[in-house]
This record gives structure tokens, sequence and C-alpha cells, in this order.
């Protein structure tokens, strides 16, 4: 499905990142694994898809840092000739009513959640261009369509998110790269073993499919959005939530 592509993932050591890294590289994309603080993880990353007689490296960069992002692409490009595909996963929570929320907290999960979408797409759109071909899929979150008390930060990160998407999808469409967003619902990762179990409880209460999602529920989407065929789906949002919000 994806053989001589290349894809780029963020946050690919664990979770989420980790299960559509395996799931492209399954399917024949050359990989980078980026990680930020994971180094093992993302090298057992690696390993695991070589294992597997597939390719990947891991590269280590703050998704926050315009120059950073800009360096590892300019990497992959030097190592691989291009970038096919690129999935601004990398997220990171710091909850607070806005109450007692921090101006820190708040500037930290735009940087990362935010600005790290834009600073990957921004890093990849000359090369995608030149190519005319690309498939850019951000990490959005249900709460960024549906706010969620506690996550002022979050929620407007992954709203901001979803206009980052469709803006690009605009200026994108012309030159055959499609930019859209996949949307979790609650997904059992790192992210959310750390709820405490009343708010797990109330969660579950809300969802209609009365449990949480796996990764391969997202990497599903993601690996749909990816496909060459999908070339006409763009400036999309797809919820992957067992119907919690609709
Ligand atoms: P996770 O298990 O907490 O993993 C987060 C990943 O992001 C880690 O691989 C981490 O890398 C990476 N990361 C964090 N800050 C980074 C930075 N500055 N630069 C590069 N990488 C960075 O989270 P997850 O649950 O897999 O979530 C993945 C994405 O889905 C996020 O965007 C999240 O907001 C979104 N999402 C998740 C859920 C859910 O229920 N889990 C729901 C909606 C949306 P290191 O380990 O190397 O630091």
């Amino acid at each position: 499905m994806f053989k001589d592509k290349v894809a780029v993932v963020t946050g690919a050591a664990r979770g989420i990142g980790k299960g559509i890294a395996l799931r492209l590289a399954k399917n024949g994309a050359k990989v980078v694994v980026n990680y930020a603080g994971s180094e093992a993880a993302a090298n057992e990353v690696v390993e695991t898809i070589k294992a597997e007689g597939g390719e990947a490296y891991a590269y280590k960069c703050n998704v926050a840092s315009y120059t950073e992002v800009e360096a590892m692409m300019a990497d992959v490009v030097e190592k691989y000739g291009r970038i096919d595909i690129l999935v601004n996963n990398a997220g990171i929570t710091k909850d607070n009513l806005i109450l007692k929320m921090t101006e820190q907290d708040f500037e930290d999960v735009i940087d990362v959640n935010l600005k790290g979408a834009f600073n990957g797409i921004k890093a990849v759109t000359k090369q995608m261009m030149k190519q005319r071909y690309g498939r850019i899929i951000n990490l959005s979150s249900v709460v960024g369509a549906m706010g969620n008390a506690g996550q002022a930060n979050y929620c407007a990160s992954k709203g901001g998110v979803i206009g980052l998407t469709m803006s690009a999808a605009r200026e994108l469409a012309a030159r055959n790269i499609t930019v859209n967003a996949v949307a979790p619902g609650f997904i059992d990762t790192d992210m959310t073993k750390v709820l405490p179990d009343n708010v797990k409880e109330g969660l579950l209460a809300q969802i209609p499919a009365k449990k949480l999602g796996d990764v391969a529920d997202i990497a599903n989407a993601v690996e749909f959005l990816a496909k060459d065929d999908s070339s006409y789906i763009t400036g999309q949002v797809i919820h992957v939530n067992g119907g919690l919000y609709m």
C-alpha cells in the first residue's frame, strides 16, 4: 500500500504515534520515528519495524522548535529523497481549570500541539509541492470540537489544529497534497491512563460504544487518509470516538 512512500510520524515512540508508525511500516512505508524524550522506546519501534523487514530510523526533535523540525525534515529528504506522508501526532496535556491554569501551562500546550503541527506542515510544504504529492494528517481531539472543563489549553490547541488543517488543505489541494485531521475520542494510552477512576467512569457513561478506543482504531483512520486513493478527501476531520461526539 505504501511501497516507496516515506512517512514522518511525530511522537512515534509511544501510544497512538507508535501504532501509526508500525501500521504505515507494515504496509511498506519507510518511517521516520520522531521522539522527544523516549529514546529507548523509539529505538525499539525502529527495531520492530526492521525485524519485520521494513525500513525506519529514529530522530530526536522537539516539535515545538521551528528550527529542529526544519532540520529533521531536511535530514529525511537527504536520506530518502522525499517525504510523502506527515503525521503530526506529538501532543501533551497540562490540565487545570482556567482559574488555576498558569500562562506557562497554556503556552506549553499550544507550542507542542498547535505550533508543532504548523512547524511540521511548514517544513514539508516546499518538498511536497515539488513532488506534487503529499498526505498530511494532524491529530486533533474530540475535545477540540466539544470543549472540556479543565482542558482549555488542550482544547484550544486541538480546535486550532482543525482550523490549521482546513487552511493548509485549501492552500495545497491543487498540488495533490491532502491535509486532514483525525480527532480521537478517549483512547487507551499513557495520556488517558493518568485520568482518575471517577473521571474515566464518567466518560464511559457518555460514550455510546461503552469503551475506550484502541490505538488501532486511530491507526485505521490515519492509514485510510494516507492512502494514494484517498486523494479527493481533504480538509476533513474524521472523528473516531465511539459515538461520544456526533
Ligand atoms: P502519549 O501516549 O502521551 O504520547 C505522546 C507522544 O508525543 C509521545 O511519543 C511523546 O514523545 C510525544 N511528544 C510530546 N511532546 C513532544 C515534543 N515536544 N516533540 C516531539 N514529540 C513529543 O499520547 P497519545 O495518547 O499517544 O496521543 C497522541 C496524539 O493523539 C496527541 O496529539 C494527543 O493529543 C492525541 N489524542 C489522544 C487522545 C487519547 O485519548 N489518548 C485523545 C485525543 C487526541 P516522547 O515520549 O519521546 O516524549
